[in-house]
Formats: structure tokens, sequence, C-alpha cells
């Protein structure tokens, strides 16, 4: 069993004999991208080249898209595949399953020629996922932990609505997050009636683009910050959302209210970490308990935590074995 899944040392979560997702294998002629964040397209310039196929989700494909220009994919053979829609080669029949996480992601499903269903959760939250039965389970480890978890769950979204919303009463609001969770945050505020200009910068604007495309709604918010209107909006200083990537919070914003998106952010649903600074607790990951929720009813014979990605994959393989009795245990070791 263990040897129809493995996670290599570059971070590929081996499925059956011929799949290889989110990091690039030599030995593999199929890759798949589960979700556009950069931890799961590890060497996709690489498997691009190499692989005879590279799966993705249309939604995947249009991040990518957006995020590196329509060119790069162009150097391989990219195959889009719909959730539910199957892929075969050779023995093995390859499907992809929703994940809620951030637009496109996929839980990807191959049952081999033994009839064995051998699935990769990729990243995901519990709440809008379903659960895919399994025999062999390769499970996310972030919040592998059981000091893990937020029993507040999402009160955080109220408080972030909020906090925006006091902070529009002085001016401009910045927001900090990563790619899928601004734009989460973005219909947060849409469907809260927050009514003010969204400002960001071009590859924020071309991600939100995407998402719009793919069903999200904003509510014709969106302006791009070069342009002469968002321009107009930031010298006045009017109430506006200005959304940037994390990696930009210690550059942008000091002068005005920030709110910070974290995964990170536990026992209090929000905690004041500056002079006009919040980190609100706003996770793309099932927290521990969750991660458990999904394994008792997956009911696999037996599981292997993700220990290339970062989180507790030792500690969530001992804790599945301990209090679900089902084989467990951390790959790469
Ligand atoms: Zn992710």
């Amino acid at each position: 069993m263990l040897l129809k899944a493995t996670v290599t040392t570059k971070g590929a979560v081996l499925l059956g004999k011929h799949v290889a997702c989110d990091a690039f294998d030599e030995t593999r002629p199929i890759r798949v991208v589960t979700h556009a964040h950069s931890d799961h397209m590890l060497g996709l310039r690489q498997s691009l080249k190499q692989c005879e196929a590279v799966v993705m989700t249309p939604a995947t494909k249009d991040l990518i898209d957006a995020m590196k220009g329509p060119r790069f994919l162009l150097r391989g053979n990219v195959k889009t595949l719909d959730y539910g829609e199957a892929f075969a080669y050779e023995d093995e029949q390859l499907t992809l399953h929703y994940a809620d996480h951030i637009l496109g992601t996929a839980q990807v499903l191959v049952e081999d020629g033994e009839k064995t269903r051998i699935l990769y959760t990729s990243d995901f939250k519990i709440s809008r996922t379903p659960v895919v039965a399994a025999d062999v389970l390769v499970l996310e480890a972030t919040y592998g932990n059981p000091y893990r978890v937020r029993p507040f769950g999402i009160m955080a979204e109220g408080i972030l609505v909020s906090l925006v919303e006091q902070g529009l009463k002085r001016g401009p609001v910045y927001v900090f997050g990563y790619h899928g969770k601004l734009q989460e945050i973005m219909q947060i505020l849409y469907e809260a009636k927050v009514k003010v200009p969204f400002i960001v910068p071009e590859k924020i604007f071309q991600v939100s683009k995407v998402c719009e495309r793919h069903g999200m709604r904003f509510g014709r918010r969106l302006l791009l910050s070069r342009e002469e209107k968002a321009q107009s909006i930031l010298c006045q200083r009017e109430p506006c959302i200005i959304f940037y990537h994390t990696h930009s919070r210690k550059k942008v914003g000091k002068e005005a209210l920030r709110v910070y998106a974290s995964g990170w952010q536990f026992v209090k649903p929000c905690q004041k970490i500056g002079e006009d600074e919040y980190r609100v607790a706003l996770s793309g990951h099932s927290d521990f308990n969750e991660l458990l929720q999904y394994v008792e009813r997956c009911r696999p014979k037996m599981v292997i935590t993700d220990n290339h990605r970062f989180g507790d994959a030792f500690v969530l393989a001992r804790e599945i074995e301990k209090r679900l009795n089902i084989p467990a245990r951390p790959v790469p070791s």
C-alpha cells in the first residue's frame, strides 16, 4: 500500500505509477498542479518541458496565466480537467475533486489497475470540501498539531468587516494577504455591502478578474492602482480599500489602518499587532480537528502526512494512529 503513494524530498506527491502532484518528478509522465500557490507549482517549468501532460482545473490554468503571463503554460502540453472528469493513462484513471481553498483547487484521485483508490487532498478547508473515499490517503499537515485549532470559526469574518468599516471612517484601509485569500476577502466585504473602491496593483487585478470570470463577486469595485481615478482617490485620501500581497506588508500603507489576513492566528480571532495594525484569523486550511475529521470520514487503510510542505506531519501521523487507529506516517521521513 505504501508503495502506491509517497512524497519525494523535492515535494512531489506521487500517486500510483504515473502521476506526480505539485512538484516535478523525472519518473512520472503526468504532472498535476492542484492549485496556483507557489509551494504547489514546484518545478513546473521542468514538468512543462518533460511531462507528457500537465493536468489542472481550468480555473487554475487561468490563475497561472494571470500570475506568470499567458505564454508560460504554452511551453508544455497542458490538459485542463473539470471536477469529476476522468483522464485515463495506461491502467490508471485520474480525477480531480473540488477542494475549498483558493479558486481552482483540486483533490487528486488515482484509481489503479487493482482498483486501489489513492487520494491526495492538497490544501483544503473542510467546510465545503467533499470527502472522497480512498484506500491510501496523502493528507496536508499544515495544522497537524493538536494546538492548531480555531474554535471561533467564521467569527473572524465579521470582525474583519467591522475593523475595515471603522478604518474607512478615517480614510483608506490596507488589507494584506496571499493570492486567493485577498479575493475571498473582497467577496466577504462585497457581501457585507462595504461600498468603497477596491484599489489593487496589476497582478492582484489580473488574479481578481480571473476569480470574477469563475463566479466570485466583488461588485464592480475593482480599480487598477495606476489608473487616474485610483490615483486621485489615493491622493485625496478618500475612503477606499487597498489590497496588497502579504510580501508588501513591510513596504506600504504605514500611514493607514492595516489589516493582515493570517493563517497563523489562533486562540483569538483578531489580534492588535502594531500601532494601527491588526492580524485577523482567516485561513484556507483545516485545523487539527478538521484534518482528523477528514480522515475519519475518508476511512483509508493508511495515511501519509505531507512532510515536505510547512506543517506538523510527524505529530499528525502519530495522532491519527493513536486516535483513529489507522496506520499513518510522515513522508519524507
Ligand atoms: Zn495553498
